[in-house]
């Protein structure tokens, strides 16, 4: 069999929330010398269930009815596939690869996961706005989605050199009815202040997070929703690992590989968190590899201390594998991973040597390469991000395989690339 499906029914019941069951206790967010409080900051602009899902301590958090049903409308739960036509293209005879299909998705990307989550708690608090920051565009077209399903009214912050480009996007984003900003934009006074320096800045993730946190706190009625890095996002994203162990029971199988890319960590998380706790409780013996970019190799070259979260320091101190909340990134294709630290989960978990990295060029040839291998074979077009994921699995299947070790990879595929096929044609000189 090729793929592993569960019914609506199936759909976990409860996220799963690693924090109990890490090594040691998470260290908690801090505050910096300077004021005012970041940790009420945050409190007062997140959705409140939220930032009691960020500091909450208990391993089965249920998923509300309701809820449930928005992601059975969202697609969920997705299927699971064997990469059968993959394997043999790569004439594999000991290795085993699978895929989880999280580019199944309204928006094309894990992204729903937690906006749905995040969205439906905002209406059951009476919210009336969600405010956000966007950099690939996922982000915001997830979020504007959620808000859309729950009659919220969305404003995104997009860092503008991507806005200028994706013009798809962007109309997508519109479809659903949201308010989207060039970032920086004239809107805030971070804003203001970066274009007055320089009034053609490109933007950053860093700066559109400042921009929205400072929009957030100054409206009635509005959130603010962030969608990777933080605990309750990962938890959120707990779904998909939830999902494919169940797929992995039927197909009677069990994963030696999980390889997920990695920006923030959200969906490298979502997939891989619940199996991680069953390898901290020593019932499953997996790895766990994370994709990432040389433009952001935050768990290889980044120092595992407290930095924010983003450049204007509105965030708490956080403990992360962190290249610094000011680094500059270059740009690249797979915008999504360039994010300048990794969740303080992931980190932690890092920091003990349970997750291994590795980074590919930002020329990202052999990256697209992959993708196109895959598309070749299986026939499915990965999102940019997702096709990191797919070089590492194709590089360690080719290894094991050399070194005849027979072994069961698992990859996260966290969207699909419909919306990025400039990018394809790009870098593989397509016509
Ligand atoms: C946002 C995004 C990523 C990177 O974010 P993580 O939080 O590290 O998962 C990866 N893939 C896709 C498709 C994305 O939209």
């Amino acid at each position: 069999m090729n793929r592993y499906d569960l019914l609506p029914d199936d759909l976990p019941k409860y996220w799963y929330n690693i924090i109990p069951d890490l090594p040691e206790p998470l260290p908690p967010p801090k505050e910096p010398k300077t004021s005012p409080s970041r940790i009420e900051f945050l409190k007062r602009v997140l959705v409140g269930e939220c930032f009691k899902q960020e500091m909450s301590n208990e391993r089965w958090i249920p998923i509300p009815d309701e809820l449930r049903e928005l992601y059975i409308q969202a697609g969920r739960p997705r299927p699971l596939y064997r990469a059968l036509r993959l394997e043999r293209r790569l004439k594999l005879e000991k290795v085993r690869i699978y895929y989880k299909r999280e580019d199944l998705s309204p928006t094309g990307s894990h992204k729903v996961n937690t906006a749905l989550a995040q969205a439906y708690f905002a209406a059951k608090e009476d919210k009336e706005i969600l405010v956000t920051e966007t950099g690939a565009g996922q982000w915001g077209t997830a979020l504007s989605y959620g808000a859309r399903l729950m009659d919220l009214n969305c404003v995104v912050f997009w860092v503008r050199s991507v806005y200028d480009w994706k013009i798809d996007r962007r109309t997508f984003m519109h479809l659903y009815g949201s308010t989207v900003y060039a970032s920086p934009s004239k809107i805030t006074r971070v804003g203001r202040e970066i274009l007055s320096k320089n009034p053609n800045h490109p933007g950053s993730l860093g700066i559109a997070i400042s921009e929205g946190l400072e929009y957030a706190s100054e409206h009635e009625g509005a959130v603010y929703c962030l969608g990777s890095v933080l605990n309750h996002v990962l938890i959120h994203q707990s779904i998909i690992g939830l999902e494919t162990m169940k797929q992995f029971e039927l197909a009677d199988d069990k994963p030696d590989l999980i390889v997920a890319c990695l920006g923030g960590g959200s969906n490298f998380g979502g997939i891989s968190l619940p199996f991680m706790g069953e390898v901290l409780k020593g019932k499953l013996e997996c790895k766990f590899l994370a994709a990432q970019s040389e433009a952001a190799p935050n768990l290889i070259k980044g120092e595992y201390r407290y930095d924010f979260g983003d450049v204007a320091e509105y965030s708490p101190l956080l403990k992360m594998y962190t290249l610094g909340h000011k680094v500059e990134m270059i740009p690249i294709k797979a915008d999504g991973l360039r994010y300048h630290a990794a969740a303080p989960i992931i980190s932690l978990l890092r920091h003990h040597g349970l997750i291994d990295a590795v980074a590919y060029p930002t020329d990202e040839r052999a990256v697209f390469e992959a993708a196109k291998i895959f598309v070749e074979s299986e026939g499915w077009i990965p999102a940019p991000e997702s096709s990191y994921a797919i070089r590492a699995a194709i590089d360690k299947a080719l290894e094991f395989e050399r070194k005849g070790e027979e072994k069961v990879i698992c990859i996260n595929i966290s969207g699909h690339g419909f919306l990025d096929l400039p990018a394809y044609r790009e870098i593989l000189s397509l016509p």
